[in-house]
């Protein structure tokens, strides 16, 4: 009986042991609440560093992985929840939605804290071409042209990057305190103001959400689109987009600490097939979303990571229907593309649902396809080869998009 006994402890011991265990930040299940747990990292190439099977994450340029040794403790908790979240995504694409192809998928290199831009034909930027912040990306394949000098010629396989969190103090983006004209606005009920405080929440989404994507400070803008009426609209009746932002001194987003992004940037990846990684739009954000929603198993996605993020998240609920200005790149950050897809999944059921979804990419590419026609008629053409019974599940996909404002 000892030696049972002896045995199974001994290989309870060495399956402890075959893994390296790490501080890892998870989201708790079912739940957006996060917690820093001890995971194994699955799948590691390395008995030292964080180099793996399918993912290698590095520092900055470096092409070395992060050692496990490594002095900063922020920095083993960003790469240790990178690393599992990632290994956890690739496992979803591969067990859940059938992708074996994905064994054969070159190694990715996986960048933290890196500030360069991308440049698709130097890999990276310079140094001092606006650094980035508060956001993350993955990149296409590439290679340095032929006239590049023999000492700047590099080429590069799919990677992820991670920029580094940076506080960005609120008052910052302009002085939005009361105004004595707030009274007599209070008297106008003008359509044109709804509309540019629609065109005014859209850029707050992107200040907030992805603020690198930005090209202009955002009390230019504001002063460009509406100036003083879409701050006293706001000020008036106030806004689900805005309100934290005006309660917060700062917004930061540590996007290695939030795990859907992971699960969103390997989406990417896995869609990349058929939505290239040039440049983000409502279609192939929504996409990738999509299924960063599924394996967060949340109805919210993005939500506040305490210490790291006060980003806003996205709703897979959300209710708004369609108008118009859904369509601009814009709004590639917003929640409205996810929350049309979620119904489809709703109508149709999980499993069909995320079949017809990911079929879709099939008849969608990241330059032309928009949402009213491009994602409707795709998600139609995927149901007429992915439904059980197109005729009948096509129907209710037209009153589903009737519903959303179609
Ligand atoms: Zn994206």
């Amino acid at each position: 009986m000892n030696i049972i006994l002896g045995i199974i402890f001994a290989l309870s011991i060495s399956t402890v042991n075959a893994h390296p265990v790490f501080k890892t930040l998870v989201r708790k299940e079912g739940s957006i609440k996060t917690r820093i747990e001890n995971k194994e990292m699955l799948h590691l190439a390395s008995s030292h560093s964080f180099d793996g099977k399918y993912f290698k994450i590095v520092l900055k340029k470096s092409n070395e992985a992060i050692t496990f040794n490594h002095q900063d403790p922020n920095l083993l908790l960003k790469a240790a929840t990178v690393y599992y979240h990632l290994n956890k995504s690739r496992d979803f694409w591969v067990n859940q939605m059938k992708l074996s192809h994905l064994n054969e998928f070159p190694k990715i290199i996986v960048r933290l804290e890196l500030t360069n831009q991308f440049d698709e034909f130097g890999h990276f930027a310079n140094d001092n071409r606006s650094p980035q912040f508060n956001n993350a990306l993955s990149i296409p394949e590439g290679e340095t042209p032929e006239w590049v000098p023999e000492d700047r010629k590099d080429s590069w396989n799919k990677e992820i990057w991670f920029r580094p969190v940076k506080n960005i103090p609120t008052k910052e983006l302009g002085d939005l305190g009361p105004n004595p004209l707030t009274v007599s606005l209070m008297a106008l009920e003008n359509p044109l103001i709804d509309y540019i405080q629609n065109q005014f929440n859209v850029r707050l989404i992107e200040e907030f959400f992805y603020p690198s994507y930005v090209s202009r400070p955002l009390h230019e803008d504001l002063i460009r689109y509406a100036g003083t009426y879409a701050m006293m609209k706001l000020i008036l009746h106030g806004s689900k987009y805005a309100d934290r932002l005006f309660l917060d001194k700062y917004y930061y987003l540590d996007t290695a600490l939030v795990p859907e992004i992971a699960y969103h940037e390997y989406a990417h990846i896995v869609l990349s097939d058929h939505l290239e990684m040039s440049h983000s739009t409502p279609v192939n954000e929504g996409m990738a979303d999509y299924f960063a929603a599924i394996q967060a198993d949340t109805r919210k996605i993005y939500a506040k990571v305490p210490g790291h993020s006060n980003a806003r998240s996205k709703d897979t609920q959300e209710k708004k229907k369609y108008v118009h200005w859904d369509e601009s790149n814009r709004m590639a950050t917003a929640d409205f593309t996810l929350s049309v897809l979620w119904d489809v999944r709703e109508a149709l059921g999980a499993e069909i649902g995320d079949k017809v979804v990911f079929h879709a990419r099939n008849f969608l590419n990241t330059k032309s396809s928009n949402i009213s026609e491009g994602l409707l008629r795709a998600i139609l053409l995927a149901c007429e080869l992915k439904c059980e019974v197109p005729r009948r599940d096509k129907l209710i996909l037209y009153e589903t998009f009737t519903w959303k404002g179609f």
